[in-house]
């Protein structure tokens, strides 16, 4: 099917966009497709992927044409529940490849970290449907470099909305949250017209934890030996989860979980049961920033969990449905949502703790933290977290990139010496 006129219609670069679809093919095909022995429900998400830019975007397009409106959004601050209450989709605008560098260093100091500079490229580049086609853009004050680089995007799209966040876990860090969570309700009635009541707050909350359970029961598979799914299509899933239509993301994943059950009462995996068993923790990975843990399953690692915003960080708490007010739920929402332990937050001492509970959980042998260059609060975080890890004897290798392939062979050499580092 030929998604031409619709790209255009968005306003997109057609030559820069089709450079970009071929680069994603060649990428994916080199390292999802060449694994072996991915679980049969891995179709869906080739589809998903053959289909990131087309169908899905074709679906958000007609939604449109029928009143339903787009919430793009960078965090995985930005409630879901609420824009789900009010009939519209969230989507992620986050992107993990660089594009259009030098036009984007006209606006940004060239030390941003690459995942700004990536949305920014995306933008200016022409070649992503999903900014185009949102009707309001929520950006969030987090960190530095995102927070001041909204000041700039706002000069580049028609839509954006600012939402405040605490950065401390005060009483009064979680009095902001409550007001513009509020503020940020009121703001997507008046977007999409709906008013949102306990019914369609319940139905919202519904839905979101839904998605959240089926990852759940997911990171919870993945703590078998041998591990029934690759941490490559894991993170794919947990990439997806920002895209695709929720009810339909929930079932495709309950569908591979239950392949992944029969697979591990047979004894199967995707890597011998002495396969290195490594944590990934840190910054968030978006599609397609699939390098180091391409790097890591080709140097005969297996992954077994994400300690990210794009994995557990993001998706880890369940918010209570037992509300029967609005009031109610959207405290409950609020509570959920200041559990996240983000590294914006000082002091963050949750995280240190999460992070080891985890290793510890899903059978990790090792921890990789991966840390953006220009990333100061995982950058910064990242050495508490050593040390937190090392004290418990969790052998733990800091890794600092972006998203170039400059330095694969550099990472490739120290990754595998911390490999040999497990083994000995
Ligand atoms: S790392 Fe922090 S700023 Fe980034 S998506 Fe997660 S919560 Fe938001
Ligand atoms: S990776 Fe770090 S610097 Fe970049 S947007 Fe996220 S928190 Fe900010």
């Amino acid at each position: 099917m030929s998604y031409e006129a619709m790209w255009t219609e968005l306003g997109l670069d057609l030559a820069a966009h089709d450079a970009l679809l071929s680069v994603l093919g060649e990428g994916y095909q080199n390292i999802f497709l060449s694994q072996k022995d991915r679980p049969a429900g891995m179709e869906y998400f080739n589809f998903v992927i053959s289909e990131v830019h087309g169908l899905r975007v074709k679906e958000l397009v007609d939604g449109k044409k029928e009143g339903k409106k787009v919430i793009g959004s960078f965090c995985v601050f930005v409630p879901e529940e609420i824009v789900r209450a009010a009939d519209a989709t969230l989507v992620g605008l986050c992107t993990g490849a660089d594009f259009a560098t030098e036009e984007v260093e006209k606006y940004l100091p060239r030390n941003t970290c690459s995942l700004i500079k990536s949305a920014f490229g995306f933008k200016l580049g022409k070649v992503c449907p999903y900014i185009e086609s949102a009707d309001m853009i929520v950006g969030e004050n987090t960190c530095d470099g995102k927070k001041k680089s909204y000041e700039t995007l706002n000069t580049l799209v028609p839509n954006l909305y600012v939402m405040d966040l605490p950065q401390v876990k005060s009483s009064a860090g979680k009095t902001l949250l409550k007001s513009e969570y509020e503020r940020f309700k009121t703001a997507v009635e008046e977007l999409t017209g709906v008013t949102i009541d306990a019914a369609r707050l319940k139905k919202g909350i519904e839905i979101v934890n839904n998605k959240r359970k089926a990852v759940h029961r997911l990171s919870t598979l993945r703590r078998a030996n041998p591990v029934p799914i690759s941490g490559l299509d894991a993170l794919l899933i947990n990439q997806v989860f920002f895209y695709d239509d929720p009810i339909r993301f929930t079932d495709s994943v309950n569908k591979i979980c239950d392949q992944l059950e029969e697979r591990i009462k047979e004894g199967k995996g995707v890597a011998p049961k002495s396969a290195p068993r490594l944590l990934l923790s840190g910054c968030p990975m978006a599609v397609p920033n699939w390098k180091l843990p391409w790097i890591i399953e080709t140097s005969g690692a297996v992954i077994v969990g994400e300690e990210s915003c794009v994995g557990e960080r993001g998706t880890r708490n369940l918010t209570d449905d037992g509300g029967s007010t609005v009031e109610e739920l959207m405290d409950a929402i609020i509570d959920r949502y200041y559990k996240v332990d983000c590294a914006i937050f000082t002091p963050n001492p949750d995280r240190l703790d999460h992070v080891s509970e985890m290793a510890r959980a899903n059978n990790a042998q090792g921890v990789i933290h991966y840390g953006l260059q220009f990333c100061q609060p995982y950058q910064m975080e990242a050495i508490p977290v050593e040390k937190a890890l090392e004290e418990k004897d969790i052998p733990t290798l800091r890794v600092d990139t972006d998203y170039s392939m400059e330095d694969v062979e550099q990472l490739k050499t120290r990754v595998e010496a911390f490999i040999e580092r497990i083994k000995s």
